[in-house]
């Protein structure tokens, strides 16, 4: 520390001095700085000038704020959500900002708010995806956002949602300029949803077709594959091919092993990973903390990964958690066993009950992996954090308001499964790298002011399943472009953050 802070900060009278609203020009004295290269942390006074970091401040009188005793880290990249609509919609996001999330990536699995012609988002998809950008401009949310075009939304737009054939030359035309007009909208890539309508149509060529057209632009191509349960390790390698063919970086998104039976073939995924990268492949992957997947029951149901769960039919209802149902919000939170039950109907009626009710809208949370699979991928050096939280329903997968504060408490501290430089590795400046976020994800002279305090001592999830929606616990101050955003618990109210828009 240098001299003089200490008797200045002796001054002040409490730890949380007021550092809100526009203040832009601060130095954390005394915290442990995790600069988010893996290194270990070390004790040192961090100084932000209009929403910068900087080496020093020659500004006498500028904010001191008492980092002593706590952690200090980038703030955290968001690397595979789901918050295209919440960014305009509800653009405080408090479900991030209160978790230490500073920049969050949309338009993941195949699903874009732009093109939207299909109608995918609902009345308030865009065009294309300047015209996104222009409205995050307009009406700034907390949290950066850097968004990736779904080739979902482009063939739907094409194509429309539900045909189930290969596209015509003149088709694959039109998804081509398409998914250029993205790439020189500013998307910093294209993701797929393979196990998805209308994504699950289209065959790999198709893929590989447009990924080219990525990766000239200097993008990445993410997937949710097309199958994560018996045909784990065909998905990873298509996911590989598609890489190879198209020279571009892959990203394997929400890695996992789904259903009982495939417990342990992230091991097998994990090699032909390895296999790939030795060979020059440019291929990773990102996770979410839980052993609880959420997904659209239509999905399930037609993927037959039900199935998958339980050899035997259809017998996981008891597993099967709703989460969102915006006709039938009295089922939030009940299992389709409670709703089997009352409804007095058998397991399949009450499959087709509820989606002929609710039919695309309607998402569950449901019991699919194994802890051990979890560890294992997290403790991979090519794997990152990615919540894939849905922000709809009262009963939202717990991931979506707890994913970072989890690692760093459950997988960090209490479970051990990585060292804290690592985590907050793989959570700021691993993420930033691999998604080509210019000036994020590091503590570094010249790099934008996005930070996060923190105790490592009590940094903890609280969310469960039952009650996803707390708050967690253990951030003290988020900060987005030098800008105060979420204190103890709670939302300040200001909205600095940025579309990072590829050039
Ligand atoms: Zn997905």
């Amino acid at each position: 520390m240098s001299t003089g802070l200490s008797d200045r900060l002796a001054h002040l009278t409490s730890r949380t001095c007021d550092y809100r609203g526009t203040m832009q020009t601060f130095s954390v004295i005394g915290a442990c700085v995790y600069d988010g290269t893996g290194a270990e942390g070390q004790i040192r006074d961090v100084h932000v000038h209009n929403g910068t970091i900087v080496d020093s401040l020659p500004i006498s009188g500028a904010a001191l704020i008492d980092g002593r005793g706590l952690a200090l880290s980038p703030g955290f990249i968001d690397v595979h959500t789901h918050d295209d609509i919440s960014i305009l919609t509800t653009p405080q996001m408090p479900f991030k900002t209160l978790q230490g999330v500073t920049t969050v990536i949309v338009g993941n699995c195949g699903s874009s708010i732009a093109p939207d012609g299909a109608k995918l988002m609902g009345p308030i998809g865009c065009s294309r995806l300047s015209e996104y950008f222009q409205r995050v401009s307009d009406n700034p949310p907390s949290t950066n956002v850097a968004a990736l075009v779904g080739h979902g939304s482009i063939r739907a737009q094409v194509m429309g949602i539900a045909s189930n054939r290969e596209a015509s030359d003149d088709e694959l035309r039109e998804m081509a300029r398409l998914t250029e007009e993205a790439m020189q909208d500013g998307a910093i890539g294209i993701s797929t949803g393979l196990a998805y309508e209308p994504g699950r149509y289209s065959p790999t060529e198709e893929i590989v077709h447009l990924a080219r057209i990525v990766a000239e632009y200097g993008g990445i191509y993410t997937t949710h594959m097309r199958d994560e349960a018996d045909h784990l390790v065909e998905s990873v390698m298509e996911s590989i091919f598609i890489g190879e063919s198209a020279n571009i970086r892959v990203q394997i998104s929400h890695l996992k092993a789904i259903g009982e039976r495939n417990f342990g073939s992230t091991t097998q995924a994990i090699s032909a990973i390895r296999a790939a990268q030795s060979r020059g492949v440019d291929v990773m992957a990102d996770q979410y903390p839980y052993t609880r997947g959420s997904t659209l029951l239509d999905q399930l149901a037609s993927g037959g990964r039900l199935r998958a769960l339980h050899p035997d039919g259809i017998h996981a209802l008891e597993s099967l958690l709703v989460s969102s149902a915006p006709q039938h919000s009295d089922w939030e939170g009940c299992t389709l066993r409670d709703i089997a039950n009352s409804l007095q109907l058998s397991d399949k009626e009450t499959v087709e009950h509820v989606l002929s009710e609710c039919g695309r809208s309607l998402l569950v949370v449901i019991d699919q992996m194994s802890e051990q699979d979890v560890c294992d991928v997290m403790k991979e050096d090519f794997v990152m954090i990615g919540s894939d939280g849905v922000p709809a329903g009262s009963r939202p997968h717990p991931r979506l308001h707890h994913t970072f504060p989890r690692i760093l408490g459950e997988y960090v501290r209490n479970q051990g499964v990585l060292t804290l430089p690592q985590a907050i590795h793989k959570m700021t400046g691993m993420a930033s790298t691999r998604f080509g976020l210019k000036n994020r994800g590091f503590i570094a002279s010249g790099m934008a002011a996005d930070l996060v305090l923190f105790d490592p001592l009590t940094v903890i999830d609280t969310g469960t399943y039952v009650d996803p929606t707390s708050v967690p616990h253990g951030l003290h101050s988020v900060w987005v472009n030098g800008i105060c955003v979420a204190q103890d618990g709670h939302s300040t109210g200001e909205r600095p953050g940025q579309a990072l828009v590829s050039q």
